[in-house]
């Protein structure tokens, strides 16, 4: 597919995927603690030192989107709004050339504040996460009583044209698992696309159970009760995680991220960069590469994008999770960057 001319240009692995979207975790933390990713207290936070400064995060991008053929860049967490140079980062990123097309995913608190200077800087969409319509739920759910703040959030994205505003909701079993049709009916009648993610063992208090999760197939079963889904681009899913269901014929539609029932490993395109330097070819991954260590010892450009190639190079063929010796990676899914 790609002659060594090319190769030296591009995130390819062993088996041939290249990946050209890349997601850039600005922080560890977070001012919500929702029970599938964090537990209440107790999870060590990154250091202050450990973290990547501004000048370095955009140092990578501007390799990443160079060097290694990057088209796309996601910002995330932690909660990515936390980061008090986000305006900054992505103001930088915009101005990359080729420029990478910017979106962010947040639990939305402060978007209202910030949406517009985000926009300003050149950030394109956000995928703001919302299980639940129910104030108690929310509570529930996130330890926190700020569910108000996340719908805010959701309409000043929306008047700030962070378009299309993708929402991302995990069903939990007993909490928000009966919600699927409402959660869809109300994201139709505002006008955000929401994405059912299956939940994964990346809780960094080890409590995800595979028996009585919420599955790809509950969540279209119970969509199927009251809209009718049709299957947008049959065998073209791609390397897009999410599979799309138009809605009642469309415009509109639904997806849904099956990472552990139907997993999409084959046609991935992703690699992840972790707040404190490091590279992960998969969320799944139990090997990281340094790239902060490069940096600090005055790297020049080309032995980071070398560095980076050969870590995606050893890009894994899937997640493993299927596998009965499958082990939970050692940083949650908060600290790899979701
Ligand atoms: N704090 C931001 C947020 O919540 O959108 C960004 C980081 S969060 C880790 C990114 C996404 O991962 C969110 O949509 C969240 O719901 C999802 N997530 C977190 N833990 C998960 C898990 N164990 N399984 C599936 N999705 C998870
Ligand atoms: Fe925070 Fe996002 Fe994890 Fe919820 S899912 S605790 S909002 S990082």
């Amino acid at each position: 597919m790609f002659g060594t001319r090319e190769r030296a240009h591009v995130l390819i692995d062993t088996y041939g995927r290249v990946a050209t979207d890349l997601r850039v975790s600005l922080t560890d933390r977070c001012n919500l603690r929702c029970t599938y990713c964090m537990p209440e207290e107790g999870l060590q936070w990154l250091a202050k030192p450990d973290l990547l400064t501004d000048d370095e995060i955009v140092r990578l991008i501007d390799v990443a989107v160079t060097s290694l053929g990057i088209k796309e860049v996601r910002f995330t967490g932690g909660e990515p709004l936390l980061r008090p140079g986000l305006v900054g980062i992505v103001e930088r990123a915009a101005a990359l050339q080729p420029r990478p097309r910017l979106s962010l995913t947040t639990n939305g608190i402060g978007l209202k504040r910030t949406a517009a200077a985000l926009k300003a800087a050149g950030l394109d969409r956000v995928n703001v996460s919302l299980d639940t319509l129910r104030p108690d739920v929310f509570k529930a759910l996130t330890r926190r009583d700020r569910h108000q703040d996340v719908l805010d959030g959701l309409d000043a994205a929306r008047a700030a044209d962070l378009t299309p505003v993708k929402v991302n909701t995990v069903l939990m079993p007993g909490l928000n698992e009966d919600e699927a049709p409402d959660l869809l009916a109300w994201a139709l009648e505002h006008g955000y696309e929401l994405r059912f993610i299956e939940q994964m063992p990346l809780d960094a208090q080890h409590g995800w159970k595979r028996e009585g999760m919420v599955t790809a197939g509950d969540i279209l079963a119970a969509l199927n009760t009251r809209f009718e889904l049709t299957p947008e681009g049959a065998g073209e899913r791609g390397s897009a995680p999410a599979e799309r269901w138009l809605v009642n014929g469309g415009p509109q539609r639904v997806g849904v991220i099956a990472s552990v029932t139907r997993p999409f490993c084959a046609a991935c395109d992703r690699t992840r960069l972790t707040a404190d330097g490091q590279i992960r070819t998969c969320l799944f991954a139990r090997e990281e590469t340094d790239l902060r260590g490069a940096l600090r010892s005055g790297a020049p450009d080309e032995e980071i994008a070398r560095i980076w190639r050969l870590a995606m190079w050893g890009k894994k063929a899937g997640s493993g999770l299927d596998d009965p010796s499958f082990l939970q990676p050692e940083r949650p899914m908060s600290a790899i960057g979701g």
